[in-house]
């Protein structure tokens, strides 16, 4: 494996184990809020964390950012648990939750209003708004801004007692209405919420504003870089107060966690955000959070996608710092570059057609041998049973050839891969024309493997399965879920199109699910074998759907890409 291609990341991290900083320790985490399923976003994040703290010889946490109720359930803090393993990372002893440290965030709370940095606001939140100014105009000071000490801890003990109804107060830092950056204008700290937490229960009644707990969280767990998306930059000036603020007040040593943002990934013909995905769930566009056209990890992982292709996804598209889109085609490749090594081939015929051996002898069968990977031959062969009747793809008959055509029509010759030789004689069809059975004979002497398999030169070669001894099973064609690189977009070139929305982007071909002819081996598939069919793709037997003995098929992605021109 290549060494990790140098970025801004490796870059700052390098240079803070030259100037000692931290005395050579990098401690970095990922920090789902689990208020939903991760997605493929989460991945890069994922990769590029761990990944760091793998390669530095340092610690990766896994922290659940729990502190906004309403939305968080057990059921995505074990999703989220599940699909960070599955990547193949793993926390060791590091797994955290941030309502633990409700307690010492309050603690924090109170210390800034000891020391005249935070001040309990009663302004509604609509006035606040107002006076927080814009971009061009300064922001007032709040008239509860010149609240004594004692006042403002008499107050905030209350809003933590019950004693006031939810929007009654919030908590403020106390910094510069004036400051070109809105986010430092006295931003939030703690707001009062009725709510029951999934884990402390209803020991709460307010909670810290997201603002406040990251950076904490980042110190109480010794956190060195703290890397988050771009649209936390402006953030950044909060957390460095913040942090400098409790330092002073002892709660934390120096140096403090560095906060550094990275682009977010987007991809095209994908919507990453947890509002849309919910969306496409509840309105039933999809199958479920596991649906494997949905670009969560548990979908990603019945799709067939692999953790290695996510992290050569992940090692290959790097970091940056500016916003850009990455095409969905890139992440397919690398799926295809795992797949192409890790999975063993095998021979599925999705759209058959009956092709009948007229001189090969009645009720016989032989074995033909077909190599599990032509790129492992230490993978070995394996038997497959050859007979007088057997499936072929519709596609590879036509009565009357298209030009360049080299596959079987009357009078052709074509091989059976690892089987014969044969010639087509003709075919049969039903009263409204269509072709029910190709016809042909078969050269005796040409069988793969045995010296005769060259005395005949034919250009085209199809795959089959035996009739007699095929395993039919149901097969899940997936494609993209949406059909336009930018779901929701407004066409260019059509102005008036404001009304567009994602949906209206789905693709309708997204799922196809078919009955197709496999060969018998595949009928013992445990759920999550992956195989390429040759000539069609990258499957994989499915994790929910298949029983002991008959596995269903998904489509991972096939074999070129069709989308890219
Ligand atoms: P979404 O915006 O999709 O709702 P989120 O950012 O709210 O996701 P969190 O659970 O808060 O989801 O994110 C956990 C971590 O994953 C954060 O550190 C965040 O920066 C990172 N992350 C989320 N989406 C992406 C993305 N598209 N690309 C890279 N990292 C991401
Ligand atoms: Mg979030
Ligand atoms: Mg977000």
């Amino acid at each position: 494996i290549a060494p990790p291609a140098s970025n801004f990341i490796r870059n700052l991290i390098d240079e803070d184990n030259r100037s000692g900083k931290w005395g050579g320790r990098v401690e970095t985490r990922f920090p789902p809020e689990p208020n939903g399923y991760l997605h493929y976003g989460h991945a890069k994040s994922i990769c590029l964390n761990f990944g760091l703290a793998q390669s530095y010889g340092g610690a990766c946490h896994l922290r659940f950012d729990d502190t906004n109720p309403e939305k968080e359930e057990q059921e995505y803090v074990d999703s989220i648990i599940e699909a960070v393993h599955w990547l193949g990372f793993d926390w060791g002893e590091h797994l955290y939750f941030a309502s633990d440290y409700f307690d010492r965030m309050y603690a924090c709370a109170e210390y800034l209003i000891s020391s005249g940095r935070a001040y309990v606001e009663s302004l509604s939140a609509e006035e606040m708004r107002a006076y927080r100014g814009t971009l061009t105009e300064a922001g007032r000071e709040s008239p509860y801004r010149s609240r004594s000490v004692d006042e403002n801890l008499d107050l905030f003990r209350r809003m933590r007692a019950g004693e006031f109804h939810d929007g009654a107060h919030v908590l403020r830092a106390k910094i510069d209405m004036a400051s070109p950056n809105l986010n430092l204008r006295d931003p939030a700290i703690y707001r009062i919420r009725r709510a029951t937490h999934h884990r402390t229960g209803d020991a709460w009644c307010i909670y810290p504003m997201y603002t406040f707990a990251h950076p904490i969280e980042d110190a109480i767990e010794g956190i060195t870089h703290s890397l988050c998306t771009l649209e936390f930059e402006d953030q950044r000036p909060f957390y460095d107060w913040l942090l400098d603020a409790l330092a002073t007040g002892g709660f934390f040593p120096r140096p403090l966690p560095q906060q550094i943002e990275f682009a977010r990934l987007n991809l095209t013909y994908v919507v990453l955000s947890k509002r849309k995905l919910i969306q496409l769930v509840d309105e039933h566009h999809v199958d479920g959070w596991d649906d494997p056209r949905l670009p969560t990890l548990a979908g990603a992982r019945r799709r067939g996608f692999t953790a290695a292709g996510f992290r050569l996804f992940a090692e290959r598209i790097g970091v940056t710092k500016s916003d850009t889109w990455i095409d969905l085609s890139v992440l397919e490749e690398c799926m295809r570059e795992d797949l192409n090594l890790a999975a063993e081939r095998r021979v599925a015929v999705l759209d058959p057609l009956k092709l009948v051996i007229t001189n090969y002898p009645a009720g016989h069968s032989e074995q033909c041998e077909a190599p599990n990977h032509p790129l492992k031959p230490e993978l070995g062969k394996r038997a497959m049973p050859f007979s007088g009747e057997l499936w072929i793809e519709r596609e590879d008959f036509m009565e009357t050839p298209a030009k360049g055509f080299h596959r079987l029509y009357p009078g052709n010759m074509a091989r059976l891969r690892y089987g014969y030789v044969v010639r087509c004689t003709g075919c049969e069809k039903d009263a409204d024309g269509n072709v029910t059975a190709v016809l042909c004979e078969y050269l005796p002497d040409t069988k793969s493997g045995t010296p005769g398999a060259d005395s005949v030169k034919v250009k085209g070669n199809l795959h089959w399965v035996s009739v007699a001894h095929a395993y039919e099973a149901q097969v899940r064609l997936y494609d993209r879920l949406f059909a336009h690189p930018y779901p929701g977009n407004r066409r260019e070139g059509d102005p008036e199109d404001f009304e567009r929305s994602y949906i209206d982007d789905l693709n309708d071909t997204s799922k196809l699910t078919i009955r197709a002819q496999l060969e018998p081996a595949l009928a013992n598939a445990r759920p999550e074998d992956h195989f390429q069919f040759e000539r069609h793709g990258y499957f994989v037997a499915d994790r929910i759907d298949s029983t002991a003995g008959a596995p269903v098929f998904n489509r991972t992605v096939t074999l070129k890409d069709s989308w890219s021109k």
